[in-house]
């Protein structure tokens, strides 16, 4: 790692993840925290506030990631740290059912319209694997269509070609899965229905569900074509299979709707996460009441958590859903849209060749002069490029995800103050870009 790669030193983020490393894998909890793709010291964060972070090392940075997701009001929202100051005297497990979840459910199924029944479960993976159980369950089928560049959570039968951190480590089929959980896992290119209508006439009435994500953000942002989602339906419809659409990144994100918000695709069955939990882990699947009754106790489908519905990650999900009003998605998509025109102009400046693609406020910059429409265009960008681009951020306070694989995220408290800095630190990481080597 030469200076020069990496201009500031982090000396407390370096010291912690030399502990971290000491008694955890690779030093982080989650492998795309580790900076593998772009090389460096981990920041550890100390506290968030607003669009901020600062580091161990005492440095601010303006937050693009939100974690990767969830904080859409900002870092420390007064109202959502209030609900969960209230919820955490009040005890913080009960393992009874509790009028928390309760009102979180209902303030969902308001939202969603396709969401007739939830069940609240703790992680975005829980939320998949279950959904892909009930599905199967329901259908009494085995098989799975999902697509490549797609994540959907380290659920073993959804790891193949899976995007996310697979694809920022360029991981291979993952050690672990079993050919039998392997085989039943059907994996086609994003944004292509004639693989899928293929697959159907391949395995007639073998497919349980179709998962896609409602509009992936796990290999960078690669919308849907006009009339993908619908395709996939109709052709579920068709073949007495579910449609499976996983808003856990979309959800409450792109609309108050999340992505069925914006395009109007009924889906069988959704998956939640992120958003609705205020930074903290709750999750959830749900969607057709007939479907969602196979599940246990009202039905053979068996799911269950000790810490589904949780007293406080539900008070501080239902918290962050009643401030997410169509006002604060004005204001998230504006700045949005004000911070991808800026990282445009720079680059354009400086001749790199990128695009920038979007999912209402959320969006990504690959580094190419071609459409993204699946997985292998997103891997054909030129990475190394993302790589100087994100250091020189870095150095000038501004943190992106470690990775060219990932969507960027705002929030409403991304104010002009915060916008100035990224605008003021653009131009120098556009330079960094255009004079990378591969
Ligand atoms: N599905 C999608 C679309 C995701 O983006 C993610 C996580 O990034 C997951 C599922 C898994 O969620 P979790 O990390 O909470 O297990």
């Amino acid at each position: 790692m030469s200076e020069l790669a990496y201009p500031y030193e982090a000396p407390a983020s370096q010291a912690l993840f030399d502990r971290a490393a000491a008694v955890t894998p690779g030093g982080v909890n989650s492998p795309v925290r580790a900076f593998g793709a772009v090389g460096g010291t981990p920041r550890f964060m100390v506290s968030g506030s607003g669009p901020y972070l600062t580091d161990a090392d005492g440095r601010e940075y303006v937050d693009l990631v939100c974690s990767w997701g969830p904080m859409i009001l900002g870092h420390a929202h007064p109202e959502v740290i209030a609900a969960v100051q209230e919820a955490v005297a009040r005890g913080t497990s009960f393992g009874t059912p509790a009028e928390g979840e309760v009102a979180l459910a209902e303030a969902m199924v308001e939202r969603v319209a396709p969401l007739e029944e939830v069940r609240l479960v703790s992680s975005g993976t829980e939320a998949t694997m279950s959904a892909i159980r009930l599905a199967r369950g329901f259908t009494q089928r085995t098989k799975v269509i999902k697509f490549a560049g797609c994540y959907h959570g380290h659920v073993d039968s959804l790891l193949a070609a899976a995007g996310s951190g697979v694809a920022t480590f360029a991981l291979p089929d993952t050690p672990g899965v079993t050919g039998a959980q392997a085989s039943d896992t059907i994996v086609l290119p994003y944004n292509d229905l004639e693989a899928v209508h293929a697959a159907f006439a391949a395995h007639p009435g073998e497919i349980a569900c179709v998962i896609t994500e409602a509009s992936p953000g796990n290999m960078g942002v690669v919308p849907p074509l006009p009339g993908f989602n619908q395709g996939l339906k109709d052709a579920c419809a068709a073949n007495g299979a579910l449609f499976v659409s996983d808003e856990v990144m979309t959800g409450f994100r792109t609309s108050r709707a999340g992505w069925y918000g914006v395009e109007g695709v009924v889906p069988d069955l959704m998956t939640f996460g992120k958003v609705m939990g205020g930074g903290f882990p709750a999750a959830a699947f749900g969607g057709r009441a007939d479907v969602m009754a196979h599940l246990a106790p009202a039905g053979p489908v068996y799911q269950a958590g000790t810490l589904s519905g949780n007293p406080v990650a539900t008070a501080a999900g239902l918290a962050q859903l009643r401030l997410l009003d169509d006002a604060a998605y004005e204001t998230v998509n504006a700045v949005s849209a004000r911070i991808q025109g800026l990282v445009t102009e720079a680059l354009t400046k400086e001749g790199v060749a990128h695009r920038v693609q979007t999912a209402s406020n959320m969006f990504s910059v690959f580094f190419t002069d071609r459409p993204v429409h699946r997985y292998e265009d997103a891997k054909a960008q030129d990475s190394f490029r993302f790589t100087a681009f994100f250091h020189s951020l870095l150095s000038n306070g501004v943190y992106l995800p470690p990775s060219s694989f990932e969507s960027w995220f705002v929030s409403t408290a991304h104010d002009e103050r915060a916008v100035q800095r990224i605008a003021d630190a653009l131009p120098a990481a556009a330079r960094a870009a255009a004079e990378a080597t591969a």
